[in-house]
């Protein structure tokens, strides 16, 4: 089978859909049920309506464009992302995915192959937080990660529920209807920029993911006492900062010693109250994002923070409360799947490299429903989230075709 991507037209797409945006160029910002949001969507079905695909959209938005296999009840191969955008965002991110899965269906359908097993192209609604504060919500919906009582409670910054958002945009069936079929998928593979800088540092175009690290995040909350920074003699103070720096170092420590590199702790917020220079500190908050590829090495530093926070709050009479706002499990990509994918390099001369991905993305969620794989493409800098994010075409292209042809190795 000779495949060939579309390059300048999948180059067109990739600049056709960035115009719809709410940034100056080269900036992108496309906030999930905006109505910048709704016309790329728009734009997006006629494309994948032009390709012969099938589409439905779910009661949350998710997009599924299919091109059917003789048997319409035998298990989709899928391959998809995402096209939100958060603010002053590039214009790769999730797109490339989207647009050179959407390239390299028409590819496969150019060289007259026929799928034993429909190929689904999937858009997952907003993978990105911006708008109601979780990450991938159409995913975690699909997968049955998030339920829809859940869902149902989720607010956008105005206030506004995610029912009345979403119903809003014309998306009205119920929730409950979104969860797939277990046995709906039967894998799952994800071309996504790496957004990170390994790639193009060692020369390597393509980047095979063997495991999705995943996040558990806590909301810790160190009550002291306050007082008058000259008054309060230090034998006879709790000041909540000091409490909460020996918190800090402790998430580091705890990270470093799991014994694995792919253990990762990090404290992004740190609220003083009352914030004054001549006051101690009475009260912090912290935020704290613990992740690794390993749920039950994940875990224990998770736990080992409950026991760091008894042993300082008795050390230092202050209370610390910590509540668990979220823990994700990690993913393995499927082997079948990471094989399919690096035979498809083998026979292009392309190197790749195994790798592991360190953000999150809607793969995570597909795991607990399908098998799947993400493959990576290099992007420069390794910069994303920003409007000078870049992939170069080659690579997008090479990525597009070694995709192209595992969704047919796995669809026959
Ligand atoms: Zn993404």
């Amino acid at each position: 089978m000779s495949l060939t991507i579309d390059r300048g037209r999948l180059l067109s797409e990739i600049d056709a859909l960035a115009s719809f945006s709410e940034a100056e160029p080269p900036a992108v910002t496309r906030i999930v049920f905006t109505p910048t949001d709704l016309k790329a969507r728009a734009w997006l079905k006629e494309r994948c309506e032009e390709a012969g695909l099938t589409v439905r959209e779910d009661a949350v938005g998710n997009t599924f464009a299919r091109w059917n296999g003789p048997d319409p009840s035998a298990p989709v191969v899928g391959t998809g992302s995402h096209i939100d955008a958060i603010p002053n965002a590039g214009k790769f991110d999730g797109v490339v995915g989207v647009l050179g899965g959407l390239a390299a269906i028409r590819a496969l359908q150019q060289s007259g192959f026929r799928p034993k097993h429909s190929i689904e192209l999937l858009v997952f609604t907003a993978e990105e937080p911006t708008r109601f504060g979780i990450g991938c919500l159409g995913s975690r919906l699909l997968s049955g990660t998030l339920s829809p009582g859940a869902a149902r409670k989720l607010k956008d910054n105005d206030g506004a529920t995610l029912d009345e958002v979403r119903r809003g945009a014309g998306f009205g069936d119920e929730l409950e209807q979104v969860r797939l079929p277990s046995g709906y998928c039967k894998a799952f593979i994800e071309l996504h920029i790496e957004q990170g800088p390994l790639l193009e540092r060692q020369r390597i175009p393509l980047g095979i993911v063997t495991k999705i690290a995943a996040p558990a995040s806590l909301c810790i909350l160190i009550e002291g006492s306050g007082g008058h920074a000259g008054g309060v003699l230090m034998p006879d103070r709790h000041d909540a900062l000091c409490a909460a720096a020996e918190m800090i170092l402790a998430v580091e420590n705890a990270a470093r010693t799991s014994g694995a590199i792919d253990t990762v702790a990090t404290v992004g917020i740190c609220e003083v109250f009352p914030g004054a220079v001549n006051s101690i500190p009475s009260r912090v908050h912290l935020s704290v994002d613990i992740r690794d590829t390993d749920l039950q090495r994940r875990d224990n530093v998770v736990r080992a923070m409950d026991t760091t926070c008894h042993s300082i709050s008795a050390k230092r009479q202050v209370s610390i409360d910590s509540e668990l706002l979220n823990a994700d499990a990690p993913a393995d990509c499927a082997p079948a799947i990471i094989e399919a994918l690096s035979q498809s390099c083998r026979a292009h001369q392309l190197t790749f490299l195994p790798m592991v991905s360190r953000a999150y993305h809607d793969s995570l969620f597909m795991a607990r429903i399908a098998q799947v794989a993400m493959l990576f493409i290099p992007c420069r800098n390794g910069y994303s989230h920003r409007p000078d994010e870049y992939a170069t075409p080659e690579d997008m292209v090479r990525g597009a075709l070694v995709l192209a042809e595992t969704l047919a190795e796995l669809s026959r």
